[in-house]
């Protein structure tokens, strides 16, 4: 039986492995274990890093694994990475599933950055507003120096460290609903959004919420994905290369 390694952690690589799972393949999912209550796809599952590169490479010669596809967040940068390390050296073949990123449209003032700290710049040059955070709690560090906004920062576990008196932590996790955001930022009386431009329909209804009340978005840039590794957008394709 074919045996498949995903790296998971999004809605894409549990669809990925349902697909699998349901047409005989033998499929292994793995989780970072950040996450204190993850949504758990159906097959196996692993959670933990696997050491880097070498760990990952020794784990799948272990495994006697026949493909690999890097389901991994489109922001997960180092998982990718060592992804394509650990394959070539282990002679394993690839593929990024990366779901596409947001594109602006009529309505939309976006202000694309190329990075979380150049987003928190851009903040500090907006003494006095309200923020709407959405770039998850491990980047909080970036932001919570800024003492000139209040930030709601919305996550779905808590902040590692306590925050300072101006930043707000919500804890909640998508999908979330057009209203459900508008009501969000009217309650709070947010004035502008910030985001990673993670792609995708879970929580893309922020970015219309946003659209109607006339807000503008920082939208963090998503980091390239490895040199020369092919990459598709579509499960069903991801999941015909993972079958063979
Ligand atoms: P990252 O910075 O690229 O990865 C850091 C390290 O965590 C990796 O080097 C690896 O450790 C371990 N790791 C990451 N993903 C893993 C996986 N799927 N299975 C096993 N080990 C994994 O990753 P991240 O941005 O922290 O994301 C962690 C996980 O959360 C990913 O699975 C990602 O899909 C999911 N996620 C991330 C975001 C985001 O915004 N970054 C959002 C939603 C979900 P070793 O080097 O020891 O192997």
């Amino acid at each position: 039986m074919r045996r498949v390694l995903i790296l998971g952690g999004t809605a894409e690589a549990r669809a990925l492995a349902a697909e699998l799972a349901g047409g005989g393949t033998y499929v292994v999912s793995s989780l970072a274990g950040r996450v204190t209550n993850p949504r758990l796809p159906v097959g196996e599952v692993r959670e933990g890093g696997f050491g880097g590169p070498d760990g990952l490479a020794d784990w799948l010669a272990a495994e006697r694994i026949d493909a690999v596809v890097d389901a991994t967040h489109p922001f997960a940068a180092r998982m990718s990475a060592s992804a394509a390390e650990a394959t070539v050296r282990a002679g394993v073949p690839l593929l990024v599933l990366r779901r596409r990123g947001w594109r602006e449209g009529p309505g939309d003032a976006w202000q694309r950055v190329p990075s979380l700290e150049e987003a928190a710049a851009r903040l500090a040059d907006m003494p006095g507003e309200r923020v709407f955070l959405t770039t998850g709690r491990r980047s909080l560090p970036v932001f919570t120096g800024l003492s000139g906004v209040w930030l709601l920062a919305r996550s779905v576990d808590p902040p590692d460290a306590p925050v300072p008196a101006n930043v707000h932590v919500l804890l909640d996790r998508g999908p979330y609903t057009v209203e459900g955001e508008r009501s969000l930022i009217r309650e709070h009386r947010l004035d502008v959004l910030v985001t990673k431009d993670s792609g995708g329909e879970m929580t893309v209804a922020k970015l219309a919420a946003a659209r109607e009340l006339g807000l503008p978005v920082i939208m963090v840039d998503r980091p390239s994905p490895p040199p020369g590794v092919r990459v598709v957008d579509a499960v069903a394709v991801a999941a015909a290369w993972a079958q063979g």
